[in-house]
């Protein structure tokens, strides 16, 4: 019977991170996957709605393209080709899957392909064949939630249904799409489609969409998505599809709205059914953990979009390497506060730390301090002046509470905020540290002078 240090089910970004971060740590370690290497974010989730988006955006830069001076004569000649666009989702997937594989074999992880069944604390079969180990780690990961809405059962299995998975391969570009659900999917799925001409309602039960977004940056990013065509309907439930129709209720009224294709996009669930004779404590969002990412079970860990905690694929990493170094005996704990999370579109939304509104409940005494996109020589050269960036720092030592991007790039400048809130750093060193110029990061400098007294290039 084979044994090993730890045993990881799911080879997401939480389990393949951890399984090669053991074997860097010396341990043993098997890792068993059902579906395809590389899990949810690899597959059907960050990757291939970043390079369907790559194509929208290179598809409007060229319907605008008389912005930058450069004429096409004849516009209706411009066309996309949808199945070439999948074909290039496909072939990156592809290569990036292949290349966790590679990782892990040549780091000397064992790779299981079938389906990882728990049996005790330190036994797990898979394909009729029984692991022994000293550790589990559970990265099985999350599935999208069917509500059960009358009528929702029978238009997915019709295909006029789809969660974010059919329809990342989904044939042809829909003339009209309704969309369940104002989330972080939602809204970048939205982005996707009505920039390939799809006319898109958005139907959200709250009474707004992205709820955990700071609220100025919110409310400028709607305006935006209005401009880009997207309708958003809030406050109103949806109570019955019936193939193509989707109604729902708003001030008591049943109002329909009938669209070529529905996505039902209302939020993720832990993968945690099969694991019911582990008696693990569960929590309303997966399976509890504590900071070291550790079940109520000893030995057992569960990471990424299993605990629920923040169903990100940079936090289901950051917690498979925490998870590894405790097992490995060295003390290491996850801090939800400085993980940062992104919203994906034209232009995107990327945060860490606190929103003003939670600044506010909490009555800290903190200062604001933004800088518009448009008072920045890079972002007006890229032709991409919208948004801006909020800082909110601490008044007496200049600690950053919380940075709020909306600006193309957003998502890849946040990093700089998450490094200085690691080091314990404060507006002071941001606003000191030399920015390159022309960079759309000098946002982030202008910000802290602005915090400390006035941003240098606005009145
Ligand atoms: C459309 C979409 C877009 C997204 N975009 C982003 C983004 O841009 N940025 C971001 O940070 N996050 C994004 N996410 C979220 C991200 O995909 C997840 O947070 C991430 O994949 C979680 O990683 P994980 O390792 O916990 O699980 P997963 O990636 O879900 O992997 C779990 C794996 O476990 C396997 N498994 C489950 N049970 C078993 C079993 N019993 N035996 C064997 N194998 C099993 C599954 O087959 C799966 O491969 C997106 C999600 C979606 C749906």
């Amino acid at each position: 019977m084979k044994t090993y240090d730890i045993i990881i089910i799911g080879s997401g970004p939480g389990g393949y991170v951890a399984a090669i971060k053991a074997r860097h740590l010396g341990k043993s370690v098997a890792i068993i996957e059902k579906e395809d290497i590389g899990g949810v974010c690899l597959n059907i989730g960050c990757i291939p709605t970043k390079t369907l988006l790559r194509s929208a955006k290179v598809y409007q830069t060229i319907i605008h393209s008389e912005d930058y001076g450069i004429t096409i004569d004849d516009k209706n000649k411009v066309k996309f080709d949808w199945k070439k666009i999948l074909d290039r989702k496909d072939k990156i997937v592809r290569k990036l899957t292949g290349g966790v594989k590679m990782l892990l074999e040549k780091n000397g992880v064992d790779i299981y392909q079938g389906y990882g069944k728990v049996i005790d604390n330190t036994t797990v079969e898979v394909n009729k064949e029984t692991l022994k180990t000293k550790n589990i780690i559970l990265s099985v990961g999350a599935s999208p939630i069917i509500p059960p809405i009358p009528g929702v059962k029978e238009a997915l299995e019709k295909g006029i249904l789809m969660t974010s998975k059919e329809i990342l391969s989904i044939k042809s570009v829909p003339k009209s799409l309704a969309i369940v659900g104002g989330g972080v999917i939602g809204i970048e799925f939205a982005t996707i489609f009505s920039s390939f001409n799809t006319e898109v309602t958005i139907i959200e039960k709250a009474d707004n969409i992205l709820l955990n977004v700071d609220d100025e940056i919110r409310d400028a990013y709607l305006k935006i998505l209005k401009k880009a065509n997207i309708k958003i309907i809030t406050s109103a439930t949806v109570t019955k599809v019936d193939d193509n129709k989707v109604t729902y209720k708003k001030d008591d009224k049943e109002i329909e709205v009938n669209a070529e294709k529905i996505l039902m996009s209302v939020g993720m669930k832990a993968n945690v059914s099969g694991l019911e004779h582990l008696n693990l404590e569960m929590t309303k969002q997966g399976i509890k953990v504590n900071n070291k990412l550790e079940t109520s079970q000893k030995g057992i860990y569960a990471i990424g979009d299993v605990n629920g905690n923040l169903m990100l694929a940079h936090v289901a990493s950051a917690e498979g390497i925490i998870a590894v170094e405790n097992i490995s005996g060295k003390e290491s704990k996850i801090d939800y506060n400085k993980s940062p999370s992104a919203i994906y579109g034209f232009p995107e939304i990327a945060m860490v730390g606190i929103t003003e509104q939670m600044a506010k409940d909490k009555k800290l005494d903190y200062k604001v301090s933004k800088f518009p996109l448009s008072a920045n020589g890079k972002a007006l050269a890229e032709g991409e002046a919208e948004g801006f960036i909020k800082l909110i720092i601490d008044k007496k030592y200049g600690e950053i509470l919380g940075l709020h991007i909306l600006a193309s790039h957003a998502t890849d400048l946040i990093s700089e905020a998450v490094v200085t809130m690691e080091l314990e750093g404060t507006v002071y060193e941001l606003a000191k540290s030399i920015h390159p110029h022309p960079t759309l990061s000098e946002i982030i400098m202008e910000a802290a002078h602005g915090a400390i007294d006035k941003p240098i290039h606005i009145l």
